[in-house]
C-alpha cells in the first residue's frame, strides 16, 4: 500500500474541491458572517503565507485568545497547513496560567479577539516569547493598545497569498495543534496533537457508530474552540464538508436555540451546563429544535434526567461521550446495541447515560490494586487507555511519568466496565467520597439529585468527617419558579442508594463555582461548604 502521510492540509483541501459552496456561518462581535468553504481555503491559505513572511518556522507554535468563529477556524488550518502548531489558550484561566501556557508553549505570535485584548494587555510584561500580535476584528482599524506590533487580522490577509500552497513533505507525527488541560491544581499540562492523530480522530468521527458527521450535517460545536479543539469538531466537519455554524462570544441558552431553529443545526455539543440552559428555554416552546438529530455532552458526566427530559418532552436525540485534553478528545461514545434497543426503557436509559464503548481503534481497561478489573459493572478501577490519538506524554513536563506509564495513559478517572464494554464513569480518583471505609460516588449521587423536579443543578462534594473519615455533602441550586427543602430531596433519594450514601447535609446555592470550560469547581465548591457547614 502506499505510504500516504495522514495530515491536515488534505482535509481542508477535500472540502475546498467537493465542497465549495457549503458555507461556515460565523457570529462575531460585530455581526453574522456567512462565508463558503471557496472562499475560507483563500482566506486560510492567506493566513498561512502571512504566518510564514511574519517568519513563524516550522514546529514554532501560535496561540489564539479566541472564541468559536470562521477567523479560528481559519487559523485551525492555517497554522498545522505551514507547518507550524496552533496553541488554543483558555482565556479564562488565570493571570498566572495564562502566563504560563504562553511562555511554556513558547508561543511566538499570538492571535487575539477584540474583545479579548484587555486579558493579553494585563499580562503582556511577563510573556517572554511573543513576537507578534494579531488583532481579530471586524473593525477596519487597529485599537489602541499596549501590545507592539499589534497588526489586524484582515489587513494583513487583504496582503496574503490566497493561492498559497500548504507545505508538502509534512510528516504526518509532527505536532499540528496543542492544548493546556485545566488542572485544578498545579500548573496546566501541555498535549501536542499531531497530524496523524487529528486525521484519525477525524475519520472515527464520521463512523455510524460514532458521532457520524457527514455532509449533511449542520455542525454546531459550543464547546469552546480551546477545548480540546473543540473536541475536534472543527476538523471533521470540515473534513466531510459539513455546514458549520461557530456561535462566537457571549451567547446565551436563547441565542443556541435561535440559531438551531434558524440554521436548521442537525449536530451541536457541549458541556452539561450548557445543555441544562437550553433544555430550560426549549421547554418554553417558543423554538423549533426538529433539525437537531444529535446533542452530544461531555466533558462532566450527564445524569439521566436530562437525557429523558432531551428525548421524551423535546424528541432530540442526546448522546453522552467521554474523552479528556490528553485523548484529542473522543474515547467512547454512548449508544445502544442492536439487541440492547429491544430492552426495557428504563435499561435503556440506564445504558445510554453511561459513558459508552470504547471507539473503533481504541484499547481501555481498569485496574485496582488487585490488576486488571472483571468486565461485569460492579468492580472498580482506575481507566486505562491507549490508541492513535492519544497522547503518550505532556509536553516538557516532569509529571508524564506519573500519567503515561507502560504504554497506558492512567486517566485518574475510576470507571466500572459492565458485560457490553461500556464505561462507566463513577468519580475522579480525587473526588470519590471515602465513608467508613467505603467508597460513594458523587456523580452517582448529583446525577439522582438532578433527576428531582425542582433541581436545576447539583454537585456532591466530600468533606471531612471525625467518625467516617468523609461524608458526602450535596449542593442544590433550584429552578427559578420550584422549591424544595432538604428534607424533599432526602426522601427523593432514599429509595435508590443505601442509607450510609445519603448526604448529610443538603446546601442550597444561587449558583455552584464553575471551572474555565464549564465544570463543576469542586474545589471551591468543598472550602465553601465547609465554611458554610463549620
Ligand atoms: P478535560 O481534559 O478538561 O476535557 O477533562 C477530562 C475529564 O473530564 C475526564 O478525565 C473526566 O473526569 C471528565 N469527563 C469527561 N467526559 C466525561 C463524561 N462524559 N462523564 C463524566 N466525566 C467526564
Amino acid at each position: 500500500m502506499m505510504n500516504t502521510p495522514l495530515t491536515i492540509p488534505p482535509m481542508l483541501e477535500r472540502a475546498e474541491r467537493y465542497f465549495p459552496n457549503k458555507q461556515v456561518i460565523s457570529r462575531t462581535l460585530a455581526k453574522t458572517h456567512r462565508y463558503t468553504y471557496a472562499e475560507i481555503g483563500k482566506r486560510t491559505r492567506a493566513l498561512a503565507s502571512v504566518l510564514t513572511e511574519l517568519g513563524l518556522k516550522r514546529g514554532e507554535r501560535v496561540g489564539t485568545v479566541a472564541w468559536n468563529h470562521h477567523r479560528h477556524l481559519e487559523a485551525y488550518f492555517a497554522a498545522p497547513g505551514m507547518g507550524a502548531v496552533l496553541h488554543m489558550i483558555n482565556m479564562r484561566l488565570s493571570p498566572d496560567h495564562l502566563v504560563y501556557v504562553i511562555n511554556h508553549a513558547e508561543d511566538k505570535i499570538l492571535l487575539i479577539d477584540e474583545d479579548l485584548l484587555p486579558v493579553i494587555e494585563s499580562v503582556q510584561e511577563q510573556l517572554t516569547t511573543v513576537h507578534t500580535y494579531i488583532i481579530m476584528t471586524d473593525n477596519e482599524s487597529v485599537p489602541e493598545s499596549s501590545l507592539a506590533p499589534l497588526f489586524s487580522y484582515e489587513q494583513l490577509l487583504d496582503k496574503g497569498d490566497r493561492g498559497f500552497s500548504f507545505l508538502t513533505g509534512l510528516d504526518e507525527n509532527e505536532p499540528a495543534a496543542m492544548c493546556y488541560t485545566s488542572a485544578t491544581t498545579g500548573k496546566p499540562k501541555g498535549v501536542l496533537y499531531s497530524h496523524r492523530g487529528i486525521a484519525l480522530h477525524s475519520l472515527v468521527q464520521g463512523m455510524v457508530d460514532t458521532t457520524a458527521i457527514s455532509e449533511n450535517d449542520v455542525c454546531m460545536p459550543v464547546v469552546p474552540m480551546f477545548h480540546v479543539n473543540a473536541w475536534g469538531l472543527p476538523y471533521s466537519a470540515t473534513f466531510y464538508g459539513a455546514t458549520q455554524v461557530l456561535p462566537g462570544p457571549n451567547f446565551t441558552p436563547q441565542l443556541l436555540a435561535e440559531l438551531i431553529e434558524s440554521e436548521k443545526v442537525t449536530f451541536t455539543g457541549g458541556v452539561p451546563t450548557i445543555w441544562l440552559g437550553l433544555l430550560q428555554v426549549l421547554n418554553k416552546g417558543n423554538y423549533d429544535a426538529s433539525s437537531l438529530r444529535a446533542v452530544i455532552c461531555g466533558g462532566s458526566a450527564a445524569p439521566k434526567s436530562i437525557i429523558e427530559a432531551f428525548e421524551k418532552k423535546l424528541g432530540v436525540p442526546f448522546f453522552h461521550a467521554y474523552g479528556m485534553t490528553e485523548t484529542s478528545p473522543l474515547v467512547s461514545y454512548s449508544r445502544l446495541k442492536s439487541h440492547q434497543q429491544e430492552w426495557e426503557e428504563e435499561d435503556r436509559y440506564t445504558v445510554r447515560a453511561k459513558q459508552g464503548m470504547a471507539v473503533p481503534l481504541i484499547d481501555i481497561k481498569g485496574v485496582n490494586e488487585n490488576g486488571e478489573i472483571a468486565w461485569d459493572g460492579n468492580e472498580m478501577g482506575e481507566l486505562l487507555i491507549r490508541g492513535p490519538w492519544i497522547a503518550d506524554s505532556y509536553h516538557q513536563d516532569e509529571r508524564s511519568i506519573d500519567t503515561f506509564r507502560d504504554g497506558w495513559l492512567h486517566t485518574g478517572d475510576v470507571v466500572t466496565i459492565d458485560e457490553e464494554g461500556s464505561i462507566k464513569i463513577v468519580d475522579r480518583t480525587k473526588d470519590l467520597i471515602k465513608s467508613g471505609g467505603e467508597w460513594i460516588s458523587s456523580v452517582d449521587l448529583e446525577n439522582a439529585i438532578m433527576g428531582h423536579e425542582a433541581v436545576l443543578e447539583a454537585a456532591v462534594v466530600a468533606v471531612p468527617h471525625e467518625k467516617w473519615q468523609e461524608r458526602p455533602i450535596a449542593c442544590v441550586v433550584l429552578k427559578e419558579d420550584k422549591k424544595a427543602t432538604k428534607e424533599d430531596i432526602l426522601e427523593y433519594l432514599a429509595p435508590q442508594f443505601a442509607k450510609w450514601w445519603l448526604p448529610d447535609e443538603i446546601v442550597f446555592m444561587e449558583q455552584l463555582p464553575r471551572t474555565s470550560v464549564g465544570k463543576f469547581l469542586k474545589r471551591a465548591l468543598r472550602e465553601q461548604v465547609v465554611k458554610t457547614i463549620g
